[in-house]
């Protein structure tokens, strides 16, 4: 099975690729990881990419598409595979598209995991650091037990909110994305292939969404 993800910040497509590709026992080929290990490794594409970082600048989208499509023409590909992190915009959507006919590969399914954006605010600002020890914190998904206290006894520092956590700079993420990532999803459902999951349920049953959806 070939298969896209995607989701905004906040939607959990981190957890849902993960248990999807281990589901499915298909490669997962996370963009962001490719790049971390190809400039560990020092490979030519992960050196061309470190020297587009290094001065500060975005890679451009040939170095990536190159990568990926180097990625997919391994072995461990062939039976399928979760491409994550990548596309992001139309026109990578569109160089992609014509890499994967080159290599006679066609996306059976592309993925959008979907929370309302009330909802990605609240899981988005709800992010919690300890001054004291820097442990993380969650005011719904993992609240101390004494409001705004670090639960380490030794530490009981005072939680605090980062800055790019606050509502302001969120909305601008958020809003980044969608700007961005609305004609890609007019493009894949044109394609006939976008599956929309509802994301805003328990993470169980969006795996079990993502898998009909997709089988
Ligand atoms: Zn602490």
């Amino acid at each position: 099975m070939k298969l896209l993800i995607m989701g905004p910040p906040g939607a959990g497509k981190g957890t849902q690729a993960e248990r999807l590709v281990k589901e499915l026992n298909i490669v997962h080929i996370s963009t962001g990881d490719m790049f971390r290990a190809a400039i560990a490794n020092s490979t030519e594409m992960g050196l061309k990419a470190k020297g587009y970082m290094d001065k500060g600048e975005l890679v451009p989208d040939a170095v990536v598409i190159g990568m990926v499509k180097d990625r997919l023409q391994q072995d461990d590909c062939q039976s399928g595979f979760l491409l994550d992190g990548f596309p992001r915009t139309v026109e990578q959507a569109q160089a992609l598209d014509k890499n994967l006919q080159d290599l006679g590969i066609k996306l059976d399914a592309v993925i959008d995991i979907e929370v309302p954006l009330d909802k990605l605010m609240a899981r988005l600002t709800g992010r919690r650091i300890c001054k004291g020890c820097g442990s993380s914190y969650h005011v719904i998904f993992n609240p101390p037990v004494v409001a705004d206290k670090c639960n380490s006894d030794s530490c009981g520092g005072q939680l605090y909110q980062r800055d790019d956590d606050n509502e302001a700079s969120v909305s601008t993420r958020l809003n980044a994305y969608m700007e961005k990532t609305k004609p890609l999803i007019d493009y894949y459902k044109a394609q006939g292939i976008m599956k929309a999951i509802n994301g805003d349920q328990d993470i169980d049953k969006v795996l079990v969404d993502v898998l009909a959806a997709v089988k």
